[in-house]
């Protein structure tokens, strides 16, 4: 996203806006009554009888129902001639004073009416087709009302790249998911021979920084095909099809290069979910949508076009792009963790010189919620500082200023949590993690994180299935709505006051205990009922209200009995969690020390902070 520098600088505003009208309108008006009378100088008629009598007035020109002429002004002592105009008023004693005054004057006829015409009508419309032209000259080459819809010729290529996998540090998960493209870019005939199924479209999602499309053009860079890029909000463009007509365009000049890539960055710009804008949806960005899942299905992934999107708002997306033989793999680009951090620095430092005293692992302990993008400001700004010092090498003291900065920044931007942020997402993970380590029927806890995933996230708890499940327990059930509720309780016990960070908790315990007491008939009040049919519409939100098919009555107290086992969960959870405190505020120091804590150490953590407490007592 860096890079673009050449595109940013002939960047333009996308849309004409109905102020574009009414600014060039007015400009016109303007234009015109200074075309048609220059310089004049307005005089009432009695000013104008006042000035004949004081013979100021040196000739008039009078027409139905105006009189204009020259005056003679005197100003601190200085006389000049100025033109003037006034309304006519039927005055027969005008004549006889221009007269007296020995005034020359002339009647006038009507000035012709081409002139008006000329002046009012064909004038404004040169002007208005002279800025037409401009704007679209600026918007793009050879562009004109015939062509532009054909995306004027523009190629979307960039073969040069020398990006390899080795300028992405960090991201190894990311990576080795994509590796297999690579192979296949590399080699379609021989994926074809064996008959594998290749992807088409490959969704890379993550915060914006993180990384995307430098691995979409490393994984162009790797397999050495070419790489087109293009971002969704470019294919908005403010007239209905130019976009569609984009789309079109890249995907043939694809064709004709293929194996490569399309790289298509901002997918959430075009790709938005369609019909959930108030003003009843977007026609230019959904005919562009249409278009390029056209293209999409059209399209033989066996030719070796590889279709890489990138966005950091998975949830925005039309359910539509997500299909299988569209968008079907999903590959997370996540927030790097410690070690991660390390790496990139280490990718950047490579142009930079450095001190030896200078410890990349300590500066990446100084910067918990950086992205790859953030490192690489780091790295240039320490950089900037050390040249502005005359320092001929980058030290540590530049770095720890450089971070200082950038946090004021990051906090300020919402990117970074501040102290108090961290030791609540802290105390909040350890929560979830401690009640499924202590619960029966729990997945065993893989990894917990308090460095932001996704979007919503600030922190996670990672479950890893034992084995695929279809069918639940009520008290598997009921510990899974335990372990939703631990968050919460965590923060409610140690801070003694909650934050909005569980709400996404909340909303999944309350459909688990919502699907227990309709679907599943696992509500002992309730009886073996089910209340739902299968298959409710899929509609976003459920604007429409489900038809159902139970009384008022019925649904209060489906409603009562939802919250009771909310509530009995909620009671359990708190119990546990007070017992464990101890455990539950190690885990927490351990947490933020560590940002994450993976599986076995957890385990082991437990038990060493297990055994202090029974010492304690
Ligand atoms: P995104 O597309 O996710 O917003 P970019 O790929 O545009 O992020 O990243 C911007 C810049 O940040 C890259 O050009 C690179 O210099 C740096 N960067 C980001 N992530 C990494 C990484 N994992 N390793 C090395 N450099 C990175
Ligand atoms: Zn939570």
């Amino acid at each position: 996203m860096l890079e673009n520098f050449k595109k940013i600088q002939f960047k333009m505003p996308k849309k004409f806006s109905i102020w574009h009208i009414v600014i060039a309108f007015g400009f016109f008006i303007l234009l015109q009554m200074y075309l048609m009378n220059p310089g004049m100088r307005n005089v009432s008629y009695s000013d104008f009888k006042r000035l004949v009598k004081d013979g100021m007035v040196l000739e008039c020109h009078i027409n139905r129902s105006t009189v204009r002429g020259k005056l003679r002004e005197t100003e601190r002592g200085t006389t000049r001639n100025t033109i003037f105009v006034t309304a006519r008023v039927e005055d027969p004693e005008l004549i006889k004073d221009l007269e007296s005054m020995g005034v020359k004057y002339e009647g006038q006829y009507e000035s012709p009416w081409f002139k008006t015409f000329f002046f009012s009508w064909v004038m404004p419309l040169i002007i208005l087709f002279v800025i037409w032209r401009f704007v679209f000259k600026r918007y793009g080459p050879a562009s004109s009302i015939m062509t532009f819809g054909k995306s004027r010729g523009r190629m979307y290529v960039q073969e040069d790249l020398n990006v390899t996998f080795d300028d992405v540090a960090g991201i190894d998960e990311a990576k080795e998911e994509l590796q297999e493209i690579i192979e296949f870019l590399k080699t379609p005939e021989k994926f074809r021979a064996l008959g594998g199924k290749i992807p088409k479209g490959v969704l890379l999602v993550g915060a914006p920084g993180t990384g995307k499309t430098l691995l979409a053009k490393a994984v162009a860079g790797e397999a050495g095909v070419p790489f087109f890029n293009m971002s969704g909000s470019e294919f908005v463009e403010m007239f209905v099809g130019v976009g569609a007509a984009r789309v079109r365009d890249l995907f043939s000049q694809a064709d004709q290069k293929a194996p490569c890539i399309i790289f298509i960055d901002e997918l959430d710009a075009l790709g938005k979910a369609r019909g959930v804008s108030p003003m009843g949806g977007h026609d230019e960005r959904e005919q562009t949508l249409n278009q390029l899942l056209v293209e999409m299905d059209g399209f033989d992934s066996n030719k070796g076009v590889i279709i890489m999107a990138a966005t950091n708002r998975p949830e925005m997306l039309d359910p539509a792009l997500l299909r299988p033989g569209r968008f079907d793999r999903q590959v997370v680009v996540d927030r790097p963790d410690l070690h991660g951090r390390e790496a990139i620095l280490k990718v950047h430092i490579k142009e930079v010189k450095v001190e030896k005293e200078v410890d990349l692992h300590a500066v990446a302990a100084m910067t918990p919620g950086f992205v790859g993008a953030d490192l690489a400001n780091l790295v240039n700004e320490a950089a900037l500082l050390a040249a502005r010092r005359n320092k001929k090498a980058v030290g540590m003291s530049e770095f720890e200023e450089a971070i200082d900065r950038l946090l004021t920044g990051l906090e300020k931007k919402k990117r970074l949590m501040n102290k108090k942020e961290k030791e609540i997402v802290a105390h909040h993970e350890s929560g979830h993690a401690l009640v499924a380590c202590s619960v029966p029927h729990a997945d065993p806890v893989r990894k917990i994180s308090m460095i932001p995933r996704g979007i919503g996230a600030l922190g996670y708890t990672l479950q890893k299935p034992t084995e695929d499940r279809y069918l639940m327990t009520r008290s598997e059930l009921l510990d899974r709505l335990a372990i939703l509720l631990g968050g919460r309780v965590a923060e409610e016990i140690i801070f003694n006051e909650i934050s909005t960070g569980a709400q996404n908790d909340l909303e999944k315990a309350t459909e688990i205990a919502k699907l227990m007491v309709k679907e599943y008939g696992m509500s002992e009040r309730m009886g073996v009922v089910t209340f739902e049919q299968g298959d409710r519409p899929l509609f976003l939100g459920g604007g429409f209200a489900a038809s159902r098919e139970y009384s008022e009555e019925t649904a209060r107290e489906i409603d009562l009995e939802v919250k009771r086992i909310i509530d009995e969960s909620f009671g359990r959870v708190k119990k546990l969690l007070t017992e464990k405190k101890e455990i539950l505020l190690g885990m927490a120091k351990q947490l933020m020390e560590q940002e994450v804590i993976e599986g076995e150490e957890l385990k082991k953590l437990l038990e060493e902070l297990h055994k202090a407490t029974e010492e304690k007592k």
